[in-house]
């Protein structure tokens, strides 16, 4: 209320105040009227030169109307009083004065007045030119450096239309739009030149954004100006050498590409159209890689590695057409790299078709490695592929086969029906061999009736003689060559590596000497080069031969070995172990006929006989010594079998035997195969109501920690590391390790093989559960078992 109403005072002209209204008293922050006499004017002054100058200018005019002064009110605020004072006439010594409080309007205008100065220096700082227009595009402010970029001082400029500074009509136009855009309140960038004092054209970038007032008003824009002549003219300059070279490009035959690093097209000549068929369009922004044979993939990867390095490059490749035939290419390459980091970013190649030179090279090389008549490789390829066979043999540690195959009578052949049947004989016989041996295996043609072939990844040199008699056999059947029904035979050689030779050489003089040998003992056979190979095949099909009748003629007979718990030193269990009692090779042990009886899936009627036996002897024990369990082992090949889970089924039902009396070994091998399967198998038996229990445990990849997931009772420690117990600190260290884990799975720990008494108390100190092994029992038949002194 105060602040509205006039502040009325008479004071001495050096300031001392003699009466005042009481609206004066309040402005200058006192109660009442008689607060203030005390006061002196200077007091109250912030300057006092500015009363002073005040004073002067009273005492030269009489009376001055509407000054500001500057004071400071009671309690140090500030106050601006906006005067008007005049001399009291008659008395030169006295002033009256009236005074309006304009502290608000002050205080606000400073406000303004700091943050314009700070704001001044922003803008003066800038690197852009700024301008402040009005609606109609009049400059209203200008920073320095918009006056530099323009050549003209600030004073020419302000006043001036934006529209005297554009060079063309177009982009006078566009200025127009522009404001008038900002005007509607928009904001946006855009380009346009402008011509400097002395004549030059500018090309300036232009960003605008509308001015509001304070009521929200547009009242014009501001504009940043950044001066892009350069970047333009090298943009220009560029397209023009670029107009030039895509003319070249347009109308070259061979294609011509730019893709970046990582094989995505950036642009390709109009001429892949007729070379591939595609349009221009197609292809940006796809890979190179699609329109590639995969084959060749790799060979463009290292490409650009070698651009990276060096600045040129030609090499050829397939790439896929529009209608999915492929053509071969060549393309010349060059590698851009960047000014300023130096690294690859961009390669262009100029390719052109050369699949009919390459259809002629490759046909000239098909003939170089190939037999005329029959197509197949010829003897330079097979020691080709023969030398990189044999280098990853020896890496991968495998066995690799050559089979030399000389057919039997074709010369007779040859002699009574003529050449032109013999042709087609071989030319049959070709393709049938090629179609017993597997496709990664070579077969060549290296004489008149020689042929070799090459066997790799062999799982066991066994498998050799297996090709070698399926080669055999296919041979052997008639062929039919233009209406003669021919039969003719072969005599093989078979070479092993590494055990007949580890080089191409010696590997081929072993074959053929082999198959010399088959020659000799009567044609129409395999032979292998070393004696004890010839032996082991032999054997191993005698053994074959004898096995089958084995079971019939009551041959297999089971032992049992019994275990023992640790604590209390009682039977737990009796292991069943298979003896054949073979009539011309005595008595054999497993580990002689297992592995034959597997291969030949004997295994699976043996398996059967082995359960039935061995329940009916356990439910007969079970009078004399109930509860003692029976083991029986499970070979890997079987347990991946379902009628495993049957066979069980039918023993028990058979012999009555208690389910949970019986328990089958699992070899550790078969059990870390550890995949689902092996899991659902083992549940599945489980279900049954048996016990299984992993063997061999420690031998191979066993693992205690999978043996966490699968469904078992028990583990059996391998002999390997119970015989060691004496010797070896590490092998006591892994038994304590497998019963304390075991232990924490709450699986029961068996250690086999125990042959000595200091073992045995190894193992009792361990805390091992249950022992076997010939200190404790011998495997014996069951008459020896059930008799009492055992
Ligand atoms: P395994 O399951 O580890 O069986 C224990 C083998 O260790 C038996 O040999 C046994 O005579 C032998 N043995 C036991 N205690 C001692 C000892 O203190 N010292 C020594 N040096 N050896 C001891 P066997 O009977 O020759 O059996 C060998 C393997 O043949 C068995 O190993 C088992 O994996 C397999 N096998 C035995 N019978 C069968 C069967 O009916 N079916 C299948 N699938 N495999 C069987
Ligand atoms: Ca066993």
């Amino acid at each position: 209320f105060a602040r509205n109403v006039a502040g009325v005072y008479r004071n001495t002209i050096d300031g001392r105040m003699l009466e005042c209204n009481e609206a004066m008293a309040r402005m200058l922050g006192y109660e009442k009227p008689a607060d203030v006499l005390p006061l002196n004017a200077k007091d109250s002054y912030v300057d006092l030169r500015e009363r002073e100058e005040f004073i002067e200018r009273v005492r030269r005019e009489r009376s001055v109307n509407a000054v500001e002064v500057h004071l400071h009110r009671r309690d140090g605020g500030p106050l601006w009083l906006l005067e008007s004072v005049h001399i009291v006439d008659g008395d030169p010594e006295i002033l009256e004065g009236t005074a309006l409080d304009i502290t608000d309007r002050k205080l606000a205008e400073t406000a303004l007045h700091e943050s314009e100065s700070r704001y001044r220096a922003v803008i003066e700082q800038m690197r852009e030119g700024l301008a402040q227009v009005d609606n109609d595009g009049v400059f209203q402010f200008v920073n320095d450096r918009f006056c530099d970029m323009l050549g003209y001082t600030r004073e020419e400029l302000i006043g001036r239309n934006t529209d005297e500074l554009l060079d063309s009509p177009d982009d006078i136009a566009l200025s127009h739009e522009k404001t008038a855009a900002h005007r509607r309140g928009s904001s946006d960038q855009y380009e346009l030149r402008m011509r400097r004092k002395n004549g030059r054209v500018l090309w300036v970038e232009v960003g605008g954004a509308p001015l509001l007032d304070a009521g929200g008003r547009v009242v014009g824009s501001v504009r940043i100006h950044d001066d892009v002549t350069e970047r333009r003219r090298t943009e220009e300059a560029l397209r023009d050498s670029e107009m030039r070279y895509r003319l070249l490009a347009d109308y070259s035959t061979d294609m011509i590409s730019r893709v970046n690093v990582g094989g995505t097209i950036l642009y390709t000549s109009p001429a892949v159209t007729s070379l591939l068929g595609f349009d221009v369009s197609d292809l940006a922004g796809r890979s190179i890689f699609d329109f590639m044979n995969p084959v060749d993939r790799e060979v463009v990867r290292l490409a650009t590695l070698t651009l990276a390095r060096r600045g040129t490059l030609t090499f050829s490749f397939r790439v896929v057409r529009r209608d999915g035939t492929e053509a071969w290419f060549e393309a010349t390459c060059r590698g851009i790299k960047s000014a300023v980091t130096g690294k690859l970013t961009e390669i262009v190649a100029v390719s052109r078709d050369i699949s009919e030179r390459k259809r002629f090279e490759e046909n000239i090389e098909f003939q170089a490695y190939h037999d005329d008549l029959t197509g197949l490789p010829n003897r330079t390829l097979f020691r080709d592929r023969l030398t990189v066979a044999l280098a990853y043999a020896r890496r991968a540690l495998r066995p690799l086969a050559l089979l030399f195959i000389d057919l039997d009578n074709f010369k007779d052949v040859n002699d009574t029906l003529g050449h032109a049947v013999g042709d087609d004989l071989l030319k049959a016989l070709a393709l049938r061999l090629s179609s017993v041996i597997r496709a990664e295996d070579t077969i060549a043609r290296v004489g008149g009736d020689e042929f070799t072939v090459l066997a790799a990844n062999l799982s066991s040199s066994v498998d050799a003689s297996l090709v070698a008699q399926k080669i055999l056999d296919s041979v052997s059947q008639p062929v039919v060559v233009r209406e003669h029904e021919i039969s003719v035979t072969a005599s093989i050689g078979v070479a092993i590596y590494p055990d007949d030779g580890e080089l191409v050489e010696t590997l081929l003089t072993s074959a053929d000497d082999a198959m010399y040998q088959a020659k000799e003992s009567g044609r129409n056979a395999y032979k292998l080069c070393t004696p004890a190979m010839n032996r082991r095949a032999a054997e191993r099909l005698s053994l074959d031969i004898a096995l089958r009748s084995a079971i019939e003629h009551q041959e297999f007979s089971l032992h049992f070995q019994p275990l023992f718990r640790l604590d209390t030193m009682a039977t737990s269990g009796m292991e069943a172990l298979l003896r054949w009692q073979s009539p011309d090779r005595g008595q054999l042990e497993p580990a002689q006929f297992l592995a034959v009886a597997e291969e030949t899936r004997m295994i699976v009627p043996l398996a059967e006989w082995t359960l039935r036996e061995a329940c009916a002897k356990a439910a007969l024990w079970q009078d004399t010594r109930p509860g003692v369990r029976l083991t029986v082992n499970v070979s890997p090949r079987q347990f991946q079998h379902n009628e495993l889970r049957q066979m069980i089924i039918e023993a028990l039902e058979e012999s009555k035997l208690d389910p949970a009396l019986l328990e089958i070994d699992i070899t550790s091998g078969a059990a870390m195969l550890h995949n689902e399967r092996t899991i659902s198998v083992m549940r599945g038996l489980r279900e049954i109501g048996i016990r299984l229990s992993v063997d061999d445990f420690g031998t191979g990849q066993s693992s205690l920690t999978s043996l966490r997931d699968f469904p078992i009772d028990g583990v059996k420690i391998d002999r390997a590391f119970v015989g060691g117990i004496e010797q070896s600190a590490s092998d006591r260290a892994i038994i304590c390790g497998v019963i304390v884990m075991a232990r924490g799975l709450e699986l029961r720990v068996t250690a086999e093989g125990v042959e000595t008494q200091a073992q045995l108390d190894f193992l009792r100190s361990c805390g091992c559960d249950e022992a076997q092994g010939f200190l404790l029992g011998r495997p014996l038949a069951f008459d020896a078992i059930r008799s009492p002194e055992s």
